[in-house]
């Protein structure tokens, strides 16, 4: 019986899996891991996280010295993960490569309707009793230009999305796909797709290449007045270059479910605490910026194929079996 450690634990996860399996023994710690809690891994063999728990070489280390041989993520992303530093101290490292790729790109058209028909703002009027229309005009998502970066599975669960309400779909991707591109997708190079879109989605990886692939420069080359929505990692977007282009009335709007700073914020109810992180608090100021706390991923749907294929991941370990769902330097050839 393999004996998991789950980290960063919210309500819905102990709901979900507690239970769930007479295979394994769950321990549940509502606790990020890091430094100061690694501690509470003593004793398991393995580790269960999400999003914003940091593994890096010296968490990796101690859970090695703990002989613990197993971290599976909650998650499809694995850019919290030290690959390197985990192959060298013989842990195994599996994810949830794909569980409702649909959800999240559902979330990133539900941010790109809103901001267009500015729903949220109608929403509390009418609850306050103003039935007003002043300032309310929106704009047609219909034969609008989308620009896609990153057509992966979510990239390409958006762009049926996006086909459907009748737009025309340019996409930037280190690997274009054949599919995509038999769909009337048209690749072309990023600089050409932030001229020509009104409104650009960002579905690609966070890599060292795509480390603030929207910056100062590339924020300059979209269209003035278009609409930037990032559902995929936060540190995709320099921050402050955003709040300056939203400043000088360059981008037009912002839809953000993800946020360079918010292993420091989400996922947690800080209603009465005082918010010090100034970029966010900006953030929240503007008119035209939507923020929701990585939710794109939170469905029914999602939450249940995830535990099933986390559960998988610990059979398949405590098996010694080879899984599809692992993460490796030797697998990715590029760490
Ligand atoms: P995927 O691996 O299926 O697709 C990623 C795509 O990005 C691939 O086509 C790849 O070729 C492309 N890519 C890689 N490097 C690139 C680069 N330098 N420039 C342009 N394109 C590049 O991944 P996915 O399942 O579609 O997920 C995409 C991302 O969405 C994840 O990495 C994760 O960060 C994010 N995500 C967010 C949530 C949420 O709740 N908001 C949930 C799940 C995933």
């Amino acid at each position: 019986m393999a004996k998991i450690a789950f980290f960063s634990t919210q309500t819905y996860d102990k709901n979900f899996f507690e239970n769930k399996s007479d295979k394994h023994h769950f321990e549940f710690f509502e606790t990020r891991l890091k430094k100061n809690t690694v501690q509470l891994a003593e004793g398991y063999d393995g580790v269960c996280v999400f999003v914003n728990d940091k593994l890096n070489a010296d968490i990796l280390k101690k859970l090695s010295e703990m002989n613990i041989g197993l971290v599976a993520l909650r998650c499809a992303g694995f850019n919290n993960v030290d690959l390197k530093a985990a192959e060298e101290n013989n842990i195994r490292v599996m994810r949830v490569p794909a569980y409702s790729p649909e959800a999240v790109a559902e979330h990133a058209m539900a941010l790109i309707l809103t901001l267009a028909r500015k729903t949220h703002k109608s929403y509390n009027r009418v609850r306050d009793g103003n039935f007003s229309l002043e300032r309310l005009t929106g704009f047609n998502i219909f034969g609008k230009t989308i620009g896609v970066v990153g057509t992966g599975k979510i990239g390409q669960a958006f762009i049926r999305v996006a086909k459907g309400f009748g737009t025309e779909v340019l996409a930037y991707d280190k690997y274009p796909s054949e599919e995509m591109k038999k769909n009337g997708v048209k690749y072309m190079e990023l600089n050409e797709v932030l001229a020509k879109s009104d409104i650009l989605s960002l579905h690609c990886p966070l890599t060292p290449e795509t480390h603030h692939i929207i910056n100062k420069k590339t924020l300059e080359k979209m269209k003035k007045g278009a609409m930037l929505i990032n559902t995929s990692r936060g540190k995709l977007v320099d921050t402050s270059a955003v709040i300056e282009s939203l400043k000088e009335d360059h981008l037009g709007s912002l839809g953000i479910d993800v946020y360079e700073q918010e292993e420091k914020l989400f996922f947690r109810d800080l209603s009465e605490v005082i918010i010090r992180d100034d970029q966010i608090a900006r953030l929240m100021l503007f008119p035209n910026v939507l923020i929701t706390a990585h939710q794109g991923f939170f469905t029914k749907e999602s939450l249940e194929e995830i535990t099933r294929i986390t559960l998988k991941n610990f059979d398949d370990y405590e098996n010694k079996r080879e899984s599809e769902n692992e993460v490796s330097c030797k697998l990715l050839k590029d760490c």
